[in-house]
């Protein structure tokens, strides 16, 4: 279908992120959320992959699926963490007998409970050149504007990252609220000689509590003004409304200081993601 830094060439892009489901309630909302979203014509759509193994998820299906019924180019998300130096090559031969030409490299993050990883690729980075060496993909990285919870020092992360996105394709960030930390995070790349375009991931803010807690987990700041807006509304309709808002504000911004496109994270709801996409001039057919 398409490699999306062609489709980043003519202008912005749009782009709505979904988990793969692992139940069929959850498969059977996922797909009305295609149905409605790809009315919307995204360049592409992404879906995510667990790093352990009961939080894979058919990951491959939806991504057939996304291309196939709903003719949008899709993204698979791969995680290295626990899997072998085998099983990554077997995934990538599937992916390339399935004709995909972008991905998603990610380290990933073991769930708590999760036996000790393989370990045969301890970065994304590790795992970029790994691809890189036997499909001819783009290939994408994480991004992380406010720095990665995990990271030794800021400098150390900067410099990780600054790596790891010059070896990129492009990368998609981690949600948040600031666009001066989006564009204080790519002026930081741009000054040591990276120019990997970065799109900014936004995710509606209307679910308070799982975006508090996601937020404490990427270390990425959930600003008090937006929490105390979202804790005065007394209806969910309400809380869609402001969240929606927020949103279509941030994209703006974005775009106004000359992001390469907007990723939409929709937790598989498509009502939110929806009004954000129209609001910034990407309508439904
Ligand atoms: P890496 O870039 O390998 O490392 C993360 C951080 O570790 C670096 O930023 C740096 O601070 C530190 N670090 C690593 N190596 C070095 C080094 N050599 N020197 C110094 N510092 C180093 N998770 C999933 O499980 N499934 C998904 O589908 C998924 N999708 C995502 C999509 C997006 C857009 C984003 C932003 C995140 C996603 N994640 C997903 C979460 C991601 O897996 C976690 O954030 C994970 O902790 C880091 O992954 P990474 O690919 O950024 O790792």
């Amino acid at each position: 279908m398409a490699r999306i830094t062609q489709l980043l060439d003519a202008g912005p892009t749009l782009s709505f992120e979904f988990s793969a489901p692992r139940d069929e309630a959850g498969a059977e909302r996922l797909s009305q959320t295609l149905a409605r979203l790809s009315r919307h014509q995204p360049h592409f759509m992404s879906v995510t992959y667990g790093a352990g193994g009961t939080t894979r998820g058919p990951t491959r299906d939806w991504v057939r699926t996304i291309r196939d019924e709903f003719r949008v180019e899709a993204m698979p998300h791969l995680t290295c963490v626990a899997h072998t130096q085998d099983e990554i090559a077997e995934i990538i031969s599937d992916y390339e007998s399935d004709g995909i030409e972008n991905i998603l490299a990610l380290r990933g993050d073991l769930p708590q409970d999760a036996e000790s990883p393989t370990q045969a690729f301890e970065t994304a980075a590790e795992l970029t050149q790994f691809i890189r060496e036997r499909a001819d993909w783009d290939i994408a990285v994480a991004a992380h504007p406010e720095g990665h919870p995990m990271a030794a020092s800021v400098e150390a992360d900067l410099k990780h990252q600054a790596a790891k996105l010059a070896q990129a394709d492009f990368a998609l960030t981690q949600f948040g609220y600031r666009a001066h930390c989006y564009e204080q995070f790519v002026n930081q790349l741009d000054a040591r000689g990276v120019k990997t375009p970065v799109i900014p991931g936004i995710m509606p803010p209307t679910n308070v509590a799982g975006i508090e807690r996601m937020s404490a987990l990427n270390a990425t700041e959930f600003p008090i003004e937006i929490r105390e807006r979202l804790a005065q509304a007394s209806t969910s309709a309400e809380r869609r409304e402001i969240g929606v808002e927020v949103a279509v504000n941030l994209g703006r911004e974005l775009l106004e200081l000359g992001a390469p496109g907007l990723h939409i994270y929709t937790m598989n709801f498509s009502r939110a993601a929806s009004e954000v996409a129209s609001a910034l001039g990407w309508p439904a057919d």
